[in-house]
């Protein structure tokens, strides 16, 4: 049979495409490596940051408000707990491009936002611990998304309104034309459109239509640390971001218990997605161990490390687009590091250019034509 739609990759944003283009009415079939949602990709670890006012730039937060509402949705279409509001807190130097940019957001989109001194937040969250060039510009209708369980969500609609899910299946080979047709280790497959949703694995897939995509796979870490509840326990303590000259750290509250999460965002090794990642070693937790040590020294010791796979790009923006060369395939990839919450209006948008050619969203900065690589 011929397919309306082959998504290749039903992770974070593949999955979500896929639903609603099922919902449109359209043939979809989901391809995946892998078995989602797994811990071979971008999306394992319990849970993501979702914030409004929007350290990388005002321009998104049209977007992120449109995820925001469609993760509400989700959660009601299908009576799940995806969305814990805790607040997130933004930390760094008050000049800080990424501070000057959350401020920007909120004033722009008229989003809730505190601003505190490093005194006052040491005040509010008796945990943290922070010096007198810092400040925490507070969002407290921000939180996080329970990454695991919003994949299985997107899952469940998907397969409920139609869509078939090959897992398991890698996709080898793309033969461009009117009709996609689309190569996995046992099967051809064909299409009238194509969406790449691929994740860490994008550029060595459109290595097969001699695309060099700019979007670098690396290993990061991140790991949990125990945790006093009375100090850190999700009901207390936000989710936070902190922003320095060389380096960049998020994490999470202790959530049922779980700990305190920290993850560093900035830097990281360039990888081999086909590879299985070297796993969390001492060298990883030493960094880590310092972060907390200074700014969150009532911690407890570390309970253990994981790693995961970011997908970089040179500006770390993401790239949705169309191939210029063939428009019936749609790219949706280099998500570098802050892609998941967008990841319920990147399926909508996904759906949305596959059915009309354009979307409501404006996409000008995800856009293919800022690399010079046609
Ligand atoms: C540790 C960590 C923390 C993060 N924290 C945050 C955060 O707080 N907030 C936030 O917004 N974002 C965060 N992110 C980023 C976010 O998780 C990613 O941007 C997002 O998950 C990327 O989605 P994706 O669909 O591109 O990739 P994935 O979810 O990995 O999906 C890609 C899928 O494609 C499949 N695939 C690949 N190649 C093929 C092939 N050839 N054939 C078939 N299937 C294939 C894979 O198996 C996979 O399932 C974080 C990421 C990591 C790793």
């Amino acid at each position: 049979m011929v397919y309306d739609v082959i998504i290749v990759g039903a992770g974070s944003m593949g999955m979500a495409a896929g639903y609603y283009l099922a919902k449109a009415g359209k043939s979809v079939l989901m391809l995946d490596a892998f078995d989602p949602p797994h811990e071979d990709g971008s999306h394992h670890g319990d849970t993501r940051i979702i914030r409004y006012a929007y350290g990388e730039g005002a321009s998104y937060v049209p977007f992120v408000k449109r995820a925001g509402e469609l993760w509400q949705e989700l959660e009601s279409l299908t009576d799940e707990n995806l969305f814990l509001q805790t607040g997130v807190v933004n930390i760094g130097e008050p000049t800080c491009d990424f501070i000057q940019n959350v401020k920007t957001s909120a004033a722009l989109y008229e989003l809730a936002l505190e601003y505190y001194t490093s005194v006052e937040a040491m005040k509010k969250w008796p945990g943290l611990t922070l010096p007198a060039n810092l400040v925490a510009c507070f969002e407290p209708t921000a939180g996080i998304l329970r990454v695991e369980a919003c994949i299985r969500a997107y899952k469940k609609l998907a397969l409920e309104t139609g869509a078939r899910l090959q897992t398991n299946e890698k996709v080898v080979g793309i033969q461009t034309g009117e009709i996609v047709q689309v190569q996995t280790g046992s099967q051809v497959y064909e299409a009238k459109h194509l969406i790449v949703t691929a994740g860490a694995w994008a550029t060595e897939l459109l290595e097969t239509l001699d695309i060099s995509l700019p979007v670098t796979p690396t290993r990061k870490t991140f790991a949990w640390f125990e945790a006093d509840e009375q100090l850190y326990s999700d009901l207390i303590f936000p989710a936070y971001c902190f922003e320095f000259a060389d380096s960049s750290y998020y994490g999470f509250p202790s959530i049922d218990g779980a700990g305190l999460k920290l993850g560093r965002h900035d830097g990281g090794e360039e990888i081999n997605p086909n590879v299985p990642l070297r796993p969390f070693d001492d060298m990883d937790s030493v960094d880590l161990q310092n972060f907390i040590e200074q700014f969150m020294p009532q911690h407890g010791p570390l309970k253990y490390g994981k790693t995961c796979k970011y997908s970089m790009t040179p500006d770390e923006d993401f790239i949705i687009d169309f191939l210029p060369t063939h428009q019936n395939i749609v790219i949706a990839a280099g998500f570098s590091g802050h892609g998941f919450k967008f990841s319920s209006a990147v399926g909508e948008v996904l759906a949305e250019l596959t059915l009309n050619g354009e979307c409501k969203q404006d996409l000008t900065r995800f856009q293919l034509s800022r690399f010079n690589i046609f």
